[in-house]
C-alpha cells in the first residue's frame, strides 16, 4: 500500500486553489480504504469532490480521495425504488443516471457539482428539494477504527446545509455508500421553486417528465453560475441567515422591499444572503485575484491565482460589512481548511 508525498490538491479542487497534501491516496474500495487507515497517517482528510472546500494552506498528514463508484438497485417496492450509490460516484452521474432509468426523486438537483458521499454532510439542496428528501441511510466508515456504522435519517440529524458530519462527527467518517428512496411512477413534480416554471412555460411544456425537469435546472444553472472549469469557485459560499421576525421588522424599516422566506419556525424567517451582500455593495467586486461574482453576490470567485487566504479575507470582510449594515452574522456554507 503505497501513498503519493507532496501532491498538489490544485486539480482536486473547484476554487482552484494552490495547496500541497503531506500524503495522499485515491480509493476505490472500502478494503482499500481500510488499508490506507491501518497506516497511521495523521491527520486524515476524506476530500470527494473538492467543490465546497476552501484551502487556506498545506494540508497536513493524508489526504484521502473518495472514488468508490457503483450504483445498484437494492429494493424494489410498488412505486418506490432503492438505490444504493458509492460515495465516490459524481452527483451528476448519479442524477442522470436516476432521471435516465426513469426514476424520480434527484432532478431537481441535477447539475450540483461533488460527490454521492459529501452530499448527506451538508444535506445538499437547490430548487425546492433536499438530499433529506429522498434520504434513506449511509454506510460509514470510523476513520479511527475502520469499522463500517450505518447512519439513518434520524442519526444524520440533517438540517439546512447542515448534518451531523459537519458538527459531532465533522472528520471522523468516511461515506463510502448512500442508499436513496426514488420513485418510479407518480413522481412528486416540484416546479414552483425559482425559474423552474418560466422555463417549462417558454418551452411549451405543461406536464413535465423528470427529464424535462433536469434539463430545466441544468438550463437555469448554467445561466446563473460561474463554471468552475473557467472560473474556481464552491458554489454559494455562505448560508442564507434565519433570523427573528422582530430583525426582519427592523431590516423592513429601512428596506421595505427585503427578500424573505417562511420557516418551519413561524417566528423566524430566511433573508437571502445575496440580497444582503448586495446592498453592501459587493456583487461583482472585484479584490485582488479573488471578488464576488457579477451575476450572484452570493459565490467568491478566484480569478486566477488567489490564496485561499485571500478568499478567506473577502469573506471575511464581506461578513463583517453585512453585520455591521444589517446586524446579521452570515455564516459560510464552504469548509474554511
Ligand atoms: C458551481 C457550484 C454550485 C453549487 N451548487 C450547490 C447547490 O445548489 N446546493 C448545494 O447544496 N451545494 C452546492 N454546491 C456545493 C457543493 O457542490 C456540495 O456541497 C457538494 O456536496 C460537495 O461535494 P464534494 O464531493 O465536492 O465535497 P468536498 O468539497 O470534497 O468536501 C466537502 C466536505 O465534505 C467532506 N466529505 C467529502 N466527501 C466525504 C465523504 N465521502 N465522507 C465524509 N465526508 C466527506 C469533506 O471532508 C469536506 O468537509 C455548489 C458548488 C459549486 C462549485
Amino acid at each position: 500500500m503505497k501513498l503519493a508525498q507532496d501532491i498538489s490538491l490544485l486539480p482536486f479542487n473547484t476554487f482552484g486553489i494552490q495547496a500541497q497534501a503531506e500524503y495522499y491516496r485515491e480509493v476505490t474500495t472500502v478494503d482499500e480504504l481500510r488499508d490506507v487507515l491501518r497506516l497511521r497517517k495523521q491527520p486524515v482528510f476524506v476530500l470527494g469532490g473538492g467543490s465546497n472546500v476552501l484551502f487556506t494552506g498545506d494540508m497536513k498528514g493524508l489526504v484521502i480521495r473518495n472514488a468508490i463508484e457503483g450504483t445498484v438497485v437494492t429494493r424494489r417496492f410498488k412505486n418506490k425504488v432503492w438505490v444504493k450509490a458509492g460515495g465516490g460516484t459524481v452527483w451528476h452521474d448519479f442524477v442522470q443516471w436516476a432521471v435516465s432509468s426513469g426514476l424520480g426523486g434527484v432532478e431537481n438537483l441535477s447539475l450540483i457539482p461533488g460527490t454521492v458521499g459529501a452530499a448527506p454532510v451538508q444535506n445538499i439542496g437547490a430548487y425546492g428539494v433536499e438530499l433529506k428528501d429522498v434520504f434513506v441511510g449511509l454506510y460509514a466508515l470510523e476513520l479511527e477504527t475502520g469499522k463500517l456504522r450505518y447512519f439513518n435519517k434520524i442519526d444524520c440529524q440533517f438540517g439546512y446545509r447542515d448534518s451531523f458530519f459537519k458538527r459531532e462527527g465533522k472528520g471522523k467518517y468516511c461515506i463510502v455508500s448512500v442508499v436513496f428512496s426514488l420513485t418510479q411512477h407518480r413522481h412528486r413534480i416540484n416546479i414552483s421553486y425559482g425559474d423552474i416554471r418560466k422555463v417549462l412555460d417558454a418551452a411549451g411544456i405543461r406536464t413535465p417528465a423528470i427529464g424535462d425537469i433536469s434539463r430545466a435546472v441544468i438550463q437555469i444553472r448554467s445561466s446563473k453560475l460561474p463554471d468552475p472549469a473557467k472560473i474556481g469557485n464552491c458554489g454559494s459560499f455562505f448560508k442564507n441567515p434565519e433570523v427573528e421576525r422582530a430583525v426582519l421588522e427592523r431590516i423592513k424599516a429601512a428596506y421595505p422591499t427585503v427578500p424573505h422566506f417562511d420557516v418551519p419556525d413561524k417566528n423566524r424567517v430566511k433573508i437571502p444572503a445575496g440580497w444582503l451582500i448586495e446592498q453592501c455593495g459587493w456583487k461583482g467586486k472585484r479584490v485582488g485575484n479573488t471578488g464576488c461574482y457579477e451575476k450572484q453576490a452570493l459565490v467568491l470567485v478566484n480569478y486566477g491565482g488567489a490564496t485561499g487566504v485571500e478568499v478567506r479575507h473577502l469573506a471575511f470582510e464581506i461578513i463583517d460589512s453585512v453585520e455591521c449594515r444589517f446586524g446579521v452574522r452570515l455564516e459560510p456554507e464552504v469548509s474554511i481548511l
